[in-house]
């Protein structure tokens, strides 16, 4: 099964609205709900199925929920944010007990978004190289990644983003379906 989940519940109304980092006139949770919507219309046309996060609902809820196995896909998105307006690029991240799997996936998401948004690729990082520490996220079964798709605080990331965000939704689809078929 493929569960893709958009970081930061920042349309909650019953439990406490996380917006995630505000930058730009966005609200990093504001365009991770749009882009995983976006990625499972494609999922939709690719006829395969998936579980999401609930607007409803925070992470901790969200993890708490889903029952993920050793042939599950597990993704996640987010925006980086920085305080130089000027910091740019793609991350992945992988879990630091990451196997050849999670890091090819990883490895494959992060090029693709680099080559269709036009912006720098950061490569892939373990959660103990990143400024977030251990993810909840990677505790979970499968094949793992939480993708920063770009830097909020970087105008020229999101212009890239919003022109380019269909077809990066498209190819992201394939690339999910893709290692949700390695193992049966
Ligand atoms: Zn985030």
């Amino acid at each position: 099964m493929i569960f893709i989940s958009a970081g930061h519940n920042s349309k909650s109304k019953k439990v406490k609205a996380d917006p995630g980092a505000v930058a730009n006139g966005y609200k990093e949770g504001d365009l991770t709900i749009e882009f995983r919507d976006l990625v499972c219309k494609e999922l939709d046309a690719l006829k395969a199925p998936y579980i999401t996060d609930a607007d409803e609902e925070t992470l901790a809820m969200y993890l708490q929920r889903i029952k993920t196995g050793p042939g599950s896909v597990v993704i996640e998105y987010h925006f980086d944010a920085a305080s130089n307006p000027a910091a740019t690029g793609t991350t992945g991240l992988i879990e630091i007990e990451a196997d050849r799997l999670d890091k090819a996936f990883a490895k494959e998401l992060t090029e693709s978004t680099a080559a269709i948004l036009g912006i720098r690729n950061r490569g892939v990082l373990d959660e103990g190289q990143s400024h977030r520490g251990r993810l909840g996220l990677m505790r979970e079964d499968g094949i793992i990644c939480l993708v920063e798709l770009g830097f909020i605080t970087n105008k020229s990331d999101l212009d890239r983003y919003f022109a380019n965000k269909q077809l990066l939704a498209r190819r992201h689809a394939e690339i999910i379906v893709k290692y949700e078929n390695i193992i049966p």
